[in-house]
């Protein structure tokens, strides 16, 4: 048996899978991110905007928002349909095309 020479290009589409920990600030599931007060985690979102938090610049609160062991807005474009293959959620048409609802904290469409 052979090293598989393909298994190099196996990560040449990072896929957005289940992962237990936050990749940036490495909190596990269910916790909130870290660095509320000055941005902090970078994957966490504003959960005013439902945009990245550490790029908000409003001066509300931006809420405690939780890793739920999936890329923010990648449940919110399967719900939708918006996929561009199995794991490849179309971010770039959430953020473009959908309105977020702050109260329900998920990307909604208005039609
Ligand atoms: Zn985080
Ligand atoms: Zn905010």
């Amino acid at each position: 048996m052979t090293e598989g020479e393909n298994n190099a290009q196996r990560d040449e589409f990072r896929l957005l899978d289940f992962q237990d920990r936050c990749p940036d600030c490495d909190v596990a599931v269910g916790e909130t991110h870290l660095g509320t007060s000055d941005g902090g985690c970078d994957v966490a979102r504003c959960l005013v905007t439902g945009l990245q938090r550490l790029t908000c610049r409003y001066e509300h609160d931006c809420g405690r928002d939780v890793w739920t062991g999936w890329w923010p807005g990648q449940v919110d474009c399967e719900r939708l349909g918006w996929m561009i293959g199995p794991g490849l959620p179309d971010l770039n048409r959430l953020y473009t095309e959908a309105t977020w609802d702050a109260e329900r904290c998920a990307w909604v469409t208005t039609t």
